[in-house]
């Protein structure tokens, strides 16, 4: 679960030094404060990194969940806090967690963003950068990777996924309510799972 700490502290740092230019791409397509939101968000979880750490994977993950969740004004904070909740379910009480855990906690938080969101693949969300690298992880295990190639390959395929956001109309969220307009921009929630997988590459590495 150390190793979760330091994954965590490095999401928060990645997502705070890119608080302007998540807070740009929200410009164009919504409400230009999904940087301002995030980076709230992850210093709250910041201040509880010392009071986290020692703690299993479970009660870690749902602490974060519940800061995102309290501390994230906008759409993102429920729908990130449910992935990292559910996530957490999947490793209640564990202090070591295996491939299958991990591939269990992906899955969980793809399902929890689709429930909560009302959104799959294709809307121009979250979820174009979190279903296809969860899919290139589960892969790369099932191709008997190890965790830190599978991540890189999840990485890749979330950064092909933050560029598809470019090409497709928005289906849900506030950028939906600009039709074919929000084509050609690319979707800043997209991104910011991005910056979160490239997080724990940078730990793994
Ligand atoms: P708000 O839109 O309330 O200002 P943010 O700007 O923080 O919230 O987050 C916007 C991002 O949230 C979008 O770029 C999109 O990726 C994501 N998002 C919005 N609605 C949904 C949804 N229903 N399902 C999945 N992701 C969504
Ligand atoms: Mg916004
Ligand atoms: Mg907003």
């Amino acid at each position: 679960s150390n190793i979760l700490i330091k994954i965590i502290e490095n999401m928060g740092k990645n997502i705070i030094e890119n608080k302007d230019y998540l807070t740009e791409l929200d410009r164009a397509i919504g409400d230009a404060d999904h940087g301002i939101n995030m980076s709230k968000g992850f210093s709250a979880v910041d201040a509880k990194l010392d009071e986290m750490s020692g703690k299993d994977w479970g009660s870690i993950l749902k602490t974060v969940a519940m800061t995102l969740i309290s501390t994230v004004g906008g759409a993102s904070g429920p729908l990130y806090g449910t992935a990292f909740l559910r996530a957490s379910t999947v490793v209640d009480g564990k202090m070591e967690i295996d491939k299958e855990d991990i591939i269990n906690m992906f899955e969980q938080a793809v399902e929890g963003i689709k429930m909560r969101g009302k959104s799959n693949k294709g809307d121009k969300t979250i979820l174009d950068a979190l279903i296809p690298a969860f899919e290139a992880l589960k892969l790369a295990y099932e191709e008997g990777k190890d965790t830190k190639i599978a991540f890189k390959m999840a990485e890749e395929a979330a950064l092909e996924g933050v560029e598809y956001t470019k090409d497709i109309i928005a289906k849900k969220g506030r950028a939906s309510y600009l039709g074919e307009r929000s084509i050609g921009h690319q979707d800043p929630g997209a991104t910011s799972t991005y910056i979160m997988i490239k997080s724990i590459n940078e730990v793994l590495e």
